[in-house]
């Protein structure tokens, strides 16, 4: 079970428009009128998405010594989905609706009895979170057409819901679907593949068939003995990913949470095999983990930890653990942690007759047995559109300000950490008919601006302009003003968060934001 992590208190309604609003997220093909699971990230939101990435990189790659990175192809040989198991087992139940012809994962589908003056009249099928009086209207529709408006519907009854894949094919013929007039219209959940097949070559026949990547995890696997080969690296270590991935999803929903088209961070850290061993790192990167999503913005109250049960595990894993996030439509996975095994590579192995075996040198030289080995493997792999998601959530606040006039008023802004933010300062001349104000402002743009993404503004009221950066979450405001240039060079640096102001001169300024964005 989840643990109970805090809500998030930005409505997911607010959040969306908020995405749009200001440039973050946009609907693909917006103006076809949209492409159900495909998203585009504007200025601010590619922002975003690069620093959650660079972050990620720089700490999992960079920073560390025993992980290296990889940059594989999206489309690979087809043999390495059949040997990973995707091809005969990554799927998910599916249900049609024959009457809208609406497709639902069947494992989030659920199904009520209808109770009509204490008599069975059938069942209402909706979808998992969905409203009581949504599923109580759709009740009410079996009464109408039955014919008797007067009966009493027992609402107690709908609370005795099961998941839809347990209905038998009787009760189907009375279900009514979350999108139909009529029951009976629901098919018998089956299995309904994730990848998305396309042809590689001149040939349309099925030789040409191959996938896209639904995870980057294989690409990794497929070279681990290249790294090993070529590189200097020794068991414990780690080979870490970042790249797209597609999952045809029965249902994507919740924004950018469940997306047909996503970016993964992914690293299969290789260890020795040995339970003790495994235990030791699975712990060591729960925690890595978790420490990491504070460290860019993340409230750790909002971070749980959702251990899979033993008997829900997958055939390969010997423990799962999900980090959940308190997200505005509930507290779901943000980055799952499996221990795999030797899974991975053993398939390979057999599948592609190469050998995947490690010449374990240390141990062999410390005389201990077995020195060549199989590697196990701990993968933690997170989504970055997910992190999006979780960033923007905790970043969002309201609160009361005094204005130019010192009256309250209220303001919204995104409280992202400054690593992440898409603007790390803004700069701004106090106004814009002053010649001398303006080329000092515009000097001390270029200078930041060959570091760090940063902002222009010499538009407007200075309140109104602090205002704008607020709203797209720019951590500091930096104000040219005539003490600058009349007295002593100094400038105003406006914090965001507490719009508390101090001065300091512009090598003070440089080396205070290497200090906040850099650490
Ligand atoms: P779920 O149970 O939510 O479908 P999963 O367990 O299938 O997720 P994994 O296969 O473990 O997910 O993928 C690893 C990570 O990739 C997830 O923790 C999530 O952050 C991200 N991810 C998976 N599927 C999607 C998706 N459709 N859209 C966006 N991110 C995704």
């Amino acid at each position: 079970m989840a643990t109970d992590n805090a809500q998030s208190t930005v409505s997911m309604e607010t959040l969306v428009a908020l995405c749009k609003r200001r440039g973050f997220v946009f609907q693909s093909s917006d103006i076809y009128g949209g492409y159900n699971g495909f998203f585009d990230f504007g200025p601010l939101g590619a922002e975003v998405k690069k620093n959650i990435k660079d972050a990620w990189w720089d700490d999992m790659v960079r920073r560390r010594d025993d992980v290296v990175g990889l940059d594989s192809s999206i489309i690979m040989h087809p043999k390495i989905w059949k040997a990973s198991g995707h091809v005969d087992g990554f799927s998910d139940p599916m249900v049609d609706c024959k009457e809208s012809k609406l497709r639902y994962r069947a494992d989030q589908l659920f199904y009520a009895p209808v109770i009509l003056d204490g008599e069975a009249a059938g069942f209402v099928a909706y979808m998992e979170g969905a409203e009581t009086s949504v599923i109580v209207k759709q009740a009410k529709k079996i009464r109408d057409l039955k014919g008797n408006k007067e009966a009493k519907l027992d609402e107690a009854a709908l609370e005795t819901a099961k998941e839809f894949t347990e209905s038998t094919a009787e009760e189907r013929t009375v279900t009514l679907g979350p999108d139909a007039t009529a029951p009976g219209t629901l098919t018998e959940p089956r299995q309904f593949n994730l990848m998305f097949e396309t042809k590689v070559g001149p040939l349309a026949d099925d030789t040409a068939k191959a996938y896209l990547r639904p995870e980057t995890a294989q690409g990794i696997f497929a070279n681990y003995k290249n790294v090993v080969d070529t590189g200097r690296v020794k068991v414990p270590f780690g080979i870490a990913q970042i790249g797209k991935a597609f999952r045809n999803e029965i249902t994507p929903r919740n924004f950018v949470f469940r997306s047909r088209e996503f970016e993964q961070m992914e690293l299969e850290f290789f260890i020795e095999p040995g339970e003790e061993n495994r235990l030791k790192w699975y712990r060591y990167w729960i925690d890595w983990c978790t420490n990491w999503l504070v460290s860019i913005g993340l409230p750790r109250e909002g971070i749980g930890k959702d251990v899979h049960p033993q008997e829900k595990l997958s055939h390969y894993s010997k423990g799962t653990t999900d980090l959940t996030f308190a997200f505005p439509h509930g507290v779901q996975e943000l980055w799952g942690i499996a221990c795999r095994g030797d899974f991975d590579l053993t398939q390979h192995q057999e599948h592609s007759g190469k050998g995947m075996d490690y010449f374990d040198e240390v141990r062999k030289q410390a005389g201990e047995e077995p020195f060549k080995y199989i590697p196990n493997v701990i993968e933690p792999s997170l989504g970055v559109d997910r992190t999006f998601l979780a960033v923007m959530a905790s970043a969002y606040c309201e609160d009361e300000v005094p204005n130019d006039k010192g009256q309250p008023e209220k303001r919204t802004l995104m409280k992202f950490h400054p690593r992440i933010a898409p603007y790390k300062a803004a700069i701004f001349p106090l106004v814009k008919n002053k010649p001398e104000l303006v080329e000092r402002a515009d000097a001390l743009y270029r200078r930041l601006q060959k570091r760090w993404n940063v902002f222009y503004d010499a538009s407007g009221a200075i309140g109104r302009r602090y205002r704008r950066q607020d709203e797209i979450g720019t951590p500091f405001g930096i104000t040219v003003d005539f003490d600058t240039i009349e007295k002593d060079g100094t400038v105003t640096l406006r914090d965001r968060d507490t719009t508390e102001q101090v001065r300091m001169s512009e090598d003070d300024l440089v080396k205070f934001l290497e200090e906040k964005i850099e650490g």
